[in-house]
């Protein structure tokens, strides 16, 4: 399958048409921001762990039984996905406080949750993407009360599939984001991407970020972080 056409540019991806309207062609940038687009820069090598480690998880997820938009990596940078219409709702799961949650709860970093928290902000960057409860989600038919059902359901199941895979890679998940697409049959299936961009991945034994924080935080090597997980996970050379 051949790029034909780019139909969407993002922050960190591109998006072309093919000559198949069922699929398109990703490719991944090293492109980086952050704050919502406040700050902005280039990690080397970036899109090559992106595209290679969402792959492998989107596998991953496929052999347990989480139904995916993934179809075909093409080289390093770029994969060939179902084409879908993506619910404009980023779902982040919390395994441990991190980030926003800590900021705004007064939760200090690293405290570990009873129970995994599952929230919902708004697709929107005008907006900066503003959490968001069920109710309201259906209020304004952002998602149904179906789709919601389906998406709890599979994030609980991606978020175990994930703490035990990164458990055996010496990797802590702390908490990560993913989105949703619908199939052109209304079928609810996982889209966009996992990587070191949309997750927090700290060291079992020392607590080392090895994710995007370093870039966030500007606290030096980001690009080693990058490495470091594509080693982590089995995908170096
Ligand atoms: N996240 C993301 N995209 C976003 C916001 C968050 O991928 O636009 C991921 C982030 O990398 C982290 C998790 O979601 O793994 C929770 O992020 P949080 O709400 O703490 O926001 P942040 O502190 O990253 O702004």
């Amino acid at each position: 399958m051949e790029k034909i056409e780019l139909m969407y540019e993002g922050k960190a991806k591109k998006v072309y048409s093919t000559d198949d309207p069922a699929y398109c062609i990703v490719s991944y940038k090293d492109d980086a921001t952050a704050f919502n687009g406040e700050k902005k820069g280039t990690i080397v090598g970036k899109g090559v762990v992106n595209n290679r480690m969402s792959n492998f998880m989107f596998k991953l997820l496929e052999k347990n039984g989480i139904p995916t938009d993934f179809v075909e990596e093409l080289n390093d940078r770029d994969a060939v996905l179902k084409r879908v219409e993506i619910v404009p709702l980023e779902v982040i799961v919390r395994n441990k406080a991190a980030g926003s949650f800590s900021k705004r709860f007064g939760v200090p970093e690293g405290t570990a949750f009873k129970t995994p928290t599952l929230e919902y902000c708004l697709k929107d960057d005008d907006l900066g993407d503003p959490m968001m409860n069920d109710s309201q989600i259906i209020a304004i038919g952002a998602a149904t009360q179906d789709e919601l059902d389906s998406i709890a359901k599979y994030t609980l199941k991606i978020n175990e599939i994930m703490i035990d895979f990164f458990k055996q890679c010496k990797v802590d998940l702390i908490d990560f984001k993913i989105e949703f697409g619908r199939l052109p049959d209304g079928t609810i299936i996982l889209a966009d991407e996992i990587s070191p961009d949309t997750c927090r991945f700290w060291d079992v034994e020392t607590g080392e970020k090895l994710d995007k924080d370093r870039f966030r935080r500007d606290m030096g090597g980001v690009e080693e972080a990058y490495a470091e997980m594509m080693k982590r996970v089995g995908l170096d050379g």
